[in-house]
């Protein structure tokens, strides 16, 4: 059965097994041990071809995984047969059938959701695909994204046999989804490994220095602890309730921001450790012990009076409880002392992973996590289509901390940071959000921008001939109103459509022409890709109908072949296309709701956009760029870039000129090619060619074009015209 394993590898397993076997700390029935026995023999026996990079059998990572799930988030066996098998049916012939007919339904769903996150890197952001799909998995299924944080943190810690680029790039993932996941689930302690990991892999050097340092002064530090403590021990005592104390040092993660943000060198940190102090009491008495506690500490030392934090009353968004001080202990040194229970300090440090031990032991703390699933399913419904949209929202929607803000009423409504008083009139309800006419915060009139603070009382006046606006969407925040009013504009556009509509329809009633005859022949003329935009840039009266009476009719349809050649014609007799070549120069943009000039970007040269392409912007030291969201560069960028990603969007721009580069390919009939492709652009089309070049061989000709366009529309129109020269086969835009 395990032919390819050798005595040491069996050896190796074996007392890994055992090892595995021994963390499980939940109780057990006969059938769990069976189930999990089971899992294990499957998975040794499918991986038995398998070595990892390091040269170590492949069944120890998944015992590692498992091991991971039962000893540090200590999951039951449910989520140790899953870790088992998390990788079988992705690497083997092992088949999602056999896992259900062997271990059921529950264990085959979760293999199902671990398998699916871990392929599928096609899509326009797979980082943002990915993010989507762990949070699917996450309503089917908490243990899933679990057991994935689970992997991935194995992954991390046996980062070193793999090549450096791959180290870099699973580093860059796990920085942008999984440790704000490990966040927002309040694993603390594996949070804050995967960030001491993440920059050890990104930045070697300094997690050296800082290491080396805090080895370096462990010694006085554990003195000044053992000073702090002694007479607070003394005194706990006598409270009668069973504890524990002692210092906890800082994570080297956590120091390293410290120095970049205060700017200041690893000596002059005073926090390194904190002290903290868990009380063994039944629920009932934890809030007055906590609060007893909390006397006697700063009875013994003075408390800096503004840095008392109440998470007890009031839990943190990711289930956190704990009563935080900071007092001045001996040699005037400032220490931050921490004092919570037993339950809350594996909440604290096993977040969700320690949630079900608990369920309905603590009302409140039920509730943070139904209410953050909640918003989580919220906006994967009702987020939009763009990757990069539906990254955006959740950015500002389940990963930032959050205001508490009042109706008139005194009810309570909480909302990300940065929400805004439109955001709050959403929250009520959409129609109070899309009808809204005035805000009024603390009995004063703001702007609907106006950014929420803590305790804000926000009351809001509808009105029925109010209606969403585009600009609101430069300053919302939540998913809802973002969703709400984007539908709402969809609507009204809809309508200005019809407008449209309607005027063509008189247009071409007049001229004799049949409706369905010619409408999408119009419309792909003007360049749009479908009849609403059509319609609607004829109610903007983008488009002039006086003209059609001019374009040329053959058997009742409109002859765009023939209007070619007519307005080649007259465009070599007017010399138009002598016109000068132009320099691109480009309009406004806005980022994050600023509207941008063009000496404050740039836009990319690898992928050239052109108004009215999804772009986004990138940051970087040399600056501001603009690329195109299906830019090759964009994958790479929003991996290990994420932080300096913005979403943007095309601002009103009149006069703009861009460049597009075309690749055309075609059959060279020997004469006219370059003399078709020229005079469509130039004389036909009326626009400017950048640079030209074509090769041929073998009767096939590939010429390359850069034009300078105004627009996506002009482009379009352009390719169309291209496509059909005679001999043309493709058109295609670079990148
Ligand atoms: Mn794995």
């Amino acid at each position: 059965m395990s032919g390819l394993y050798t005595i040491e590898d069996e050896d190796v397993i074996q007392k890994a097994y055992a090892g595995l076997l021994e963390s499980i700390r939940s109780k057990m029935s006969s059938e769990d041990r069976a189930n999990i026995q089971a899992a294990f023999e499957l998975a040794k026996d499918a991986h038995k071809n398998q070595r990892r990079k390091s040269g170590e059998a492949y069944i120890l990572h998944p015992i590692a995984v498992a091991r991971i799930c039962a000893e540090e988030m200590e999951l039951g066996p449910t989520a140790v047969i899953a870790a088992l098998l998390h990788d079988v049916v992705e690497d083997t012939p092992v088949t999602l059938d056999d896992i259900r007919a062997r271990f059921g339904d529950k264990i085959a769903t979760i293999v199902d959701g671990l398998t699916k996150l871990d392929y599928d890197h096609n899509a326009d952001s797979p980082q943002a695909q990915n993010f989507r799909k762990v949070l699917q998995t996450l309503l089917i299924d908490v243990r899933v994204v679990l057991i994935k944080i689970a992997d991935r943190l194995h992954n991390m810690r046996t980062l070193g046999a793999m090549p450096k680029h791959k180290q870099q790039k699973i580093a860059a993932e796990t920085k942008y989804i999984y440790i704000p996941l490990a966040h927002r689930l309040g694993i603390y302690n594996i949070k804050s490994e995967l960030e001491d990991l993440w920059l050890k892999i990104t930045d070697r050097e300094t997690y050296n220095e800082i290491s080396h340092k805090l080895n370096q002064t462990k010694r006085d530090r554990n003195a000044y602890i053992e000073r702090f403590i002694a007479p607070l021990k003394e005194r706990l005592q006598k409270l009668n309730v069973k504890f524990e104390i002692f210092g906890r040092p800082k994570s080297i993660f956590s120091i390293h921001n410290k120095i970049l943000k205060k700017q200041v060198e690893f000596e002059e940190i005073y926090d390194l450790f904190a002290i903290r102090i868990i009380l063994d009491v039944p629920p009932e008495e934890e809030k007055d012990t906590c609060w007893r506690v909390f006397s006697v500490v700063t009875d013994l030392y003075t408390p800096i009076s503004e840095r008392i934090k109440d998470w007890i009353s009031r839990p943190k968004s990711n289930g956190y409880e704990s009563l935080h001080t900071t007092v001045i202990g001996p040699e005037g040194r400032f220490v931050e002392v921490q004092i919570r229970t037993v339950r809350m300090n594996e909440i604290a440090e096993r977040g969700f992973a320690a949630h079900w031990k608990y369920k309905g032991v603590k009302a409140q703390a039920d509730d943070v996590y139904d209410k953050w699933l909640e918003t989580v399913r919220e906006v994967i419904e009702s987020s939009g289509s763009s990757a990069l949209e539906f990254l955006t929202d959740i950015k500002s929607n389940l990963f930032s901390e959050e205001v508490h803000v009042y109706t008139p009423k005194g009810d309570i409504k909480v909302l990300p940071l940065g929400a805004t008083a439109l955001d709050f009139a959403f929250a009520i309800h959409s129609e109070i959000g899309i009808h809204c006419s005035t805000i009024k915060v603390n009995n004063r009139l703001v702007p609907f921008s106006y950014r929420l603070k803590n305790g804000d009382q926000v009351s809001v006046t509808t009105s029925k001939n109010r209606t969403a606006n585009e600009d609101w969407l430069s300053f919302v925040v939540t998913g809802k109103a973002r969703s709400r009013i984007r539908a709402a504009l969809r609507e009204e556009r809809a309508k200005q459509a019809e407008f449209g509509k309607e005027a063509l329809m008189r247009k071409l009633n007049n001229l004799k022409l049949d409706f369905e005859n010619n409408v999408d022949l119009l419309s792909r003329y003007f360049g749009f890709k479908n009849r609403v935009d059509f319609f609607f840039a004829i109610s903007q009266e983008q488009i002039d109908l006086t003209e059609l009476k001019t374009f040329p009719v053959t058997n009742g349809r409109f002859d765009f072949t023939r209007k070619a050649q007519q307005d080649a014609e007259r465009a070599r007799k007017s010399k138009m296309a002598k016109r000068e070549f132009a320099s691109t120069h480009t309009g406004k943009i806005i980022i994050n709701g600023q509207e941008k000039d063009d000496f404050a970007y740039t836009l990319a040269k690898c992928c050239n956009p052109v108004l009215g392409d999804e772009i986004f912007a990138y940051v970087s030291a040399n600056g501001m760029k603009i690329h195109r969201t299906s830019c090759p560069n964009a994958v790479n960028l929003l991996a290990s870039q994420a932080n300096n990603i913005h979403k943007a969007e095309w601002g009103r721009s009149s006069a703009a000129t861009y460049y597009a580069d075309l690749v055309i390919t075609g059959i060279d009939k020997g004469v006219g090619v370059i003399e078709a492709i020229s005079s469509t652009i130039s004389s036909s089309l009326g626009l400017n060619i950048r640079s030209f070049s074509i090769d041929g061989k073998d009767g096939i000709f590939e010429g390359r074009l850069r034009l300078v366009v105004n627009n996506t529309n002009q482009l379009n129109k352009a390719i169309n015209a291209l496509k059909k020269i005679d001999g043309v086969k493709s058109v295609v835009r670079q990148n």
